[in-house]
């Protein structure tokens, strides 16, 4: 995520801060202090927000490390103001492994209220015994609240949130993947328009802002289960791109710049020989052309380490490949041969093409339907 910085490594994930979450903290701060003009009470009350994000980060990690049992590695987690985004590699197919993940993070809340709890019983006793004032036990069960309020919230049936994939994953144990997500994300938009409702009539623009987010995940989702569904069953090279252009590691930037000016192509592959040795970018190469000019060589500025697709393998698992390196552009590979172009472009137009084609079918159907009825 842009404006993010990484704050540390856990478990091998790494955990990133997103610059909007020290907004949040300064607010908290300021917040506090104007309220009271107190240094220690905006400390207390920053202090409060970093437990909760600490908080946050386990529950993220509670996930990850769910998910991991099922062999899906976790790229990163990310604190942002309204919670923490654990990103996965994939979302598992199976419902069974979905439900377990999603459970993991709010049974991590419900484990630390528990532990809280007894906690707070301990430091009750130390101050009956020692006769000492407030050793910080309201903090304490402020935060173990928190954990209980978290873990019903997360709870809430609203796509993304965990309560939203356990739904998903019940209703996918007894209907199609791609049905039971539209039913959850439906489910999902109607708590958000209730949010959004609650949120204005209460005047919380933090509850408006969960709901704009929830609904806007819930729209995402149900359409990337939607298009990986269509993509299902049909090879690579049904849809990838064949006429297309290369570059060799000692072309100069102003060769490709040329091939960006005659044709739609962004991404370049950068072929050796017979063998793909990399691949040239268009945000690499307008980043390269301001800093090194048009004589620097291709093989300077191009990506050494790029994911491919083979021609046979299934347009689904090339498609996930294709979100989970963030790029626009795979070559696609036939016994080592460079065949085609698969981008994130041309995988929609497909999919446009497909839905278009289906349309048509679906009149010639009714058409003769009709013809024939009585
Ligand atoms: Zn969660």
């Amino acid at each position: 995520m842009k404006w993010s910085w990484r704050i540390g490594r856990i478990a091998g994930i790494d955990v990133y801060i997103h610059a909007t979450f020290l907004i949040l903290l300064a607010w908290v701060g300021i917040g506090h202090y104007m309220a009271h003009a107190d240094i220690w009470d905006a400390a207390r009350g920053v202090g409060f927000i970093l437990a909760l994000f600490g908080v946050v980060v386990l529950h993220e990690l509670g996930h990850a490390l769910a998910a991991r049992r099922y062999g899906i590695r976790t790229r990163d987690i990310t604190l942002l103001p309204i919670g923490g985004v654990a990103r996965l590699e994939r979302i598992p197919d199976n419902p069974r492994q979905e439900l377990v993940v999603a459970l993991a993070g709010p049974a991590v809340n419900v484990a630390l209220a528990g532990g809280l709890y007894v906690v707070i019983g301990l430091v009750d006793t130390l101050e009956t015994l020692t006769q000492a004032q407030n050793v910080g036990g309201s903090f304490l069960s402020e935060l173990m609240w928190a954990n209980v309020a978290l873990a019903v919230f997360n709870m809430l049936p609203a796509f993304p949130m965990d309560g939203g994939r356990v739904l998903r994953a019940l209703l996918a144990a007894r209907m199609p993947h791609v049905q039971a997500t539209q039913i959850a994300a439906a489910v999902g938009q109607a708590m958000a328009l209730l949010f959004g409702f609650v949120g204005l009539l209460a005047g919380t623009p933090l509850l408006i802002f969960v709901a704009l987010f929830v609904w806007l995940a819930a729209a995402q989702e149900a359409s990337m289960v939607q298009m990986r569904s269509a993509l299902s069953g049909i090879p690579v090279h049904h849809a990838m791109i064949t006429d297309f252009r290369t570059l060799r590691p000692d072309d100069s930037l102003a060769a490709a710049v040329a091939h960006v000016l005659d044709g739609f192509q962004q991404d370049f592959p950068v072929v050796d020989g017979d063998r793909v040795v990399g691949v040239l970018t268009r945000a690499d190469m307008l980043s390269a052309l301001s800093q090194l000019g048009q004589g620097a060589p291709v093989a300077q500025v191009m990506q050494r380490e790029f994911a491919v697709a083979d021609a046979q393998e299934m347009l689904e698992t090339a498609f996930a490949r294709l979100q989970a390196c963030a790029c626009h552009t795979l070559p696609v590979l036939q016994n080592h041969d460079l065949v085609g172009l698969l981008t994130t472009d041309n995988l929609g137009e497909y999919m446009m093409i497909q839905a278009a084609l289906e349309a048509a079918r679906g009149r010639e159907r009714r058409g003769r339907a009709s013809q024939g009825g009585p």
